[in-house]
């Protein structure tokens, strides 16, 4: 879009990490795209910072790779609670912590090199039967593509209704200046709520607190968990903590006429799964071949499928959150048979099958749960 004529194929309304996604994977197929933000980079955003090997393979289709020095590889996923513990390297590559504010640096390079064209500290405004303004300024587009966030406001002037949320919990972050102390990214379980920490560097690590009470801040989860507690006595916090509202969202629909929503915008999973990042450059990469295709229709059609294995292993973690007897049973039983929770990893990151788990280990794992001494 030029400033001129401010015309542009797609105008796309968000600078976040799905924002940029989107205008990467359009602009791949030749689309003239312009990103409008309300801020300015860097955006920082409460995050736990970590991208499972299946997210860090699509960002490489959008021609994003990480070096060494920009983040910190983790090999699998580690399960704790006051009882039991249990972990599992991912079956194939590695995932990686990178600080959000490096990431998007890293889409935003990416997307420049492209061609794209950038327009920040320009909110972008709509109103039915009015003109779309970004920064004051009148613009037409042919496809407007909605990465606005979760409070999305391009979903509501497309007539899109806000969905059913499934689940509301409250999320935190805080930086530490320490080594991480393993190369796994460690899900502790507590009464409070659940604290993970994902290495961000080679001297710093992330840490996202998440909770369904609403009181509760990161320092409280940690309070109940001593054993996490204090591998932070004495580490300096790089950064102050950042809360926001964490949503299982699902909506009817993600497209009307020539609008189309990505990212938080388009509903959401919970943030524990570590799969949100990982989503929006799946859903950039569907948009982008149905925008190409010259309709919307593929798109729509197409995303439920993207989510549906995420939204199934959020609901398992989310019961593991509301029922605390469950929980321990289950990393009782996992800390037993790390087979099984190997398994477990590798459908959460597109490896494996959920029928074919469920197949193979349903039955070991009912009995496991109901009965676990006849196992
Ligand atoms: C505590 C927590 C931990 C998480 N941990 C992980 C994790 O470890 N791994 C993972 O993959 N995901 C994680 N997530 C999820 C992930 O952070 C989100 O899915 C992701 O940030 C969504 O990005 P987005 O681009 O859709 O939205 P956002 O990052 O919210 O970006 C939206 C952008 O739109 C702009 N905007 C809004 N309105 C307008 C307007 N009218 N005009 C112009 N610009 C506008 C905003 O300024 C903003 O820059 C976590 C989430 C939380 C809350």
């Amino acid at each position: 879009m030029s400033l001129r004529s401010n015309t542009c194929d797609v105008l796309v309304v968000g600078g976040g990490p799905a924002g940029l996604a989107a205008a990467i994977a359009l602009r791949q197929r030749g689309a003239d795209v312009t990103v409008a933000d309300a801020l300015r980079p860097p955006i920082d955003k409460p995050c736990g910072e970590g991208l499972m090997p299946d997210s860090r393979r699509e960002l490489a289709q959008l021609g994003v790779e990480l070096e060494p020095s920009q983040g910190a590889e983790f090999q699998g996923i580690l399960f704790a609670d006051e009882q039991a513990r249990v972990s599992a390297t991912f079956p194939r590559g590695t995932g990686v912590g990178v600080r959000r504010p490096v990431l998007q640096q890293l889409l935003l390079e990416r997307a420049a090199e492209l061609g794209v064209r950038f327009r920040w500290q320009s909110p972008v405004t709509a109103r039915k039967g009015v003109a779309v303004t970004v920064g004051g300024q009148r613009v037409t587009y042919r496809w407007m593509v909605g990465a606005d966030g979760a409070a999305s406001r391009v979903r509501a002037w497309a007539g899109l209704d806000p969905g059913t949320v499934r689940s509301r919990r409250f999320g935190f972050r805080a930086h530490f200046r320490r080594a991480p102390w393993s190369d796994f990214v460690e899900i502790h379980w507590g009464e409070r709520g659940e604290a993970y920490v994902t290495p961000v560097g080679h001297d710093e690590v992330c840490v996202a607190g998440i909770s369904r009470t609403s009181g509760v801040r990161l320092t409280g989860i940690l309070e109940g968990l001593p054993g996490l507690q204090e591998k932070f006595c004495g580490a300096v916090r790089t950064t102050t903590e950042r809360g926001t509202v964490t949503l299982t969202r699902r909506l009817r629909r993600v497209t009307c006429g020539n609008v189309a929503l990505v990212g938080d915008a388009s509903g959401s999973v919970d943030a524990i799964t570590g799969e949100g990042l990982g989503l929006s450059f799946r859903q950039a990469l569907l948009l982008a071949d149905s925008v190409e295709a010259g309709e919307l229709g593929m798109y729509e059609a197409g995303y439920a499928a993207l989510r549906t294995l995420t939204e199934r292993m959020a609901r398992l973690m989310l019961l593991m959150d509301r029922f605390p007897a469950l929980r321990r049973r289950a990393l009782q039983a996992m800390s037993g048979r790390r087979e099984l929770f190997g398994h477990l990893l590798a459908v959460h990151v597109g490896e494996q099958a959920l029928p074919r788990f469920i197949l193979r280990h349903g039955v070991e794992m009912g009995v496991l749960l109901i009965a676990p001494g006849a196992a």
